[in-house]
């Protein structure tokens, strides 16, 4: 179903992934188990023949969510939890949902209470990275998820199993990592919108078969370069509506890097090979980049994005920030403040998933890129 995609299959099965799952998973007779972001090791629930679907909320409208969440809950939460309520719940046999701020604390108790027949376990990721306890956590965690999925399907798993599930999904994320290589020296060899659909369908689809498209992709890309691109790092979690990607390839911005849970940070959760496989998931925890509601270092946020542009000499910063992300909205503050201490240009973009017109987000885009070339910043 997902082994011979075209670009613009892709782009469009990103938008709307639930069909295809729907239908792949009464064809397979196997389980589709839903998380939210971030850090549910996806292996362990592959491993088990399951398939794990990362849920990135839903651009329609929010009709039962706001009886459950308070209006300045986080965007995503709402759109997600309306996913499952109004649009797609039918999809999924059970969610483990990671607790990594105080938000999705609440939230796995709401999809509990209203899923009562399906399976819902949480998967409580430490949110101090530096603790010298947070290893020991993660790999309890993880060992403990095994158990609880064990447990609800009556089936056991070995190691093998699991390489074999660490095996597919890390050939996902070095795919996409040479795609991306591709793209940042040849911006007009694909659009930033295809790139990063790729991105976000490697997290929802069965990465066995979505492998081959890659694959393609990969073989057949040209080398493009292209003129009159703007390289940009794009910082943040995710970037929702994917329109707004339209918006950078309307003005030939070429994302070099970023930071998002859809982008870079997914890439950089390959596994070490090799080893026990629970110890090898357990230490990928502690190598990814920073994600806002998991600390080890006050200062990583602002070293890494300034890293990312020094390496990538890119042009400016656009930061994503997702309306009242209580995790995002502690750090911009300084984030922004210390960025332009050190004369970087940023720019913050505030997204909704219920955004239905993008109008003010163009015209402040435009405004700063063309301020950014007149050198008024
Ligand atoms: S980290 Fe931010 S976007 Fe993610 S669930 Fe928490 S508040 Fe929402």
């Amino acid at each position: 179903m997902w082994d011979s995609l075209s670009l613009k299959e892709i782009v469009d099965h990103a938008k709307d992934p639930y069909p295809s799952i729907r239908q792949w998973v009464k064809d397979t007779g196997k389980r589709a188990v839903g998380s939210t972001f971030a850090d549910v090791p996806e292996e362990v629930i592959y491993a088990f023949g399951f398939l794990p679907v990362t849920l990135m909320g839903t651009n329609r409208p929010l009709k039962e969510a706001p009886s459950h969440l308070p209006d300045n809950a986080c965007s995503l939460a709402r759109s997600n939890l309306e996913l499952v309520l109004s649009y797609e719940g039918d999809i999924f046999d059970g969610y483990v949902l990671p607790q990594v701020c105080d938000t999705t604390q609440h939230l796995s108790d709401i999809w509990r209470i209203n899923f009562p027949d399906k399976y819902v376990e949480s998967y409580l990721a430490p949110r101090q990275a530096d603790r010298p306890s947070a290893r020991y956590w993660v790999k309890e965690e993880i060992e403990r998820i095994i158990a609880s999925l064990s447990k609800w399907s009556g089936k056991m798993i070995t190691d093998n199993d699991l390489n074999e599930a660490i095996k597919v999904h890390n050939e996902n994320k070095m795919l996409l990592k040479e795609i991306y290589d591709i793209k940042k020296k040849n911006p007009a060899a694909l659009t930033n919108k295809e790139l990063f659909a790729m991105m976000k369908l490697s997290q929802q689809v069965d990465k066995l078969e979505f492998n081959k498209s890659l694959k393609k992709i990969k073989d057949s890309l040209k080398a493009e370069n292209g003129k009159g691109y703007t390289d940009i790092v794009l910082v943040g979690i995710t970037c929702d509506p994917p329109e707004i990607y339209d918006l950078f390839d309307e003005i030939k911005l070429n994302i070099v890097g970023d930071t998002l849970l859809v982008g870079t940070r997914y890439i950089q959760g390959v596994v070490n090979t090799g080893g026990n496989p629970i110890d090898a998931l357990t230490e990928r925890h502690f190598k990814r980049g920073f994600f806002t509601p998991i600390h080890d270092d006050v200062y990583r946020n602002y070293e890494e994005v300034k890293a990312l542009y020094q390496e990538t000499k890119a042009e400016a910063v656009v930061y994503v920030h997702i309306e009242f992300c209580e995790s995002q909205e502690y750090d911009l503050p300084d984030l922004k403040n210390m960025i332009k201490q050190e004369g970087i240009p940023i720019h913050v973009l505030d997204t909704e998933y219920q955004t239905l017109s993008l109008s003010h987000v163009r015209t402040r885009l435009q405004a700063f890129f063309e301020s950014l070339k007149g050198g008024s910043l």
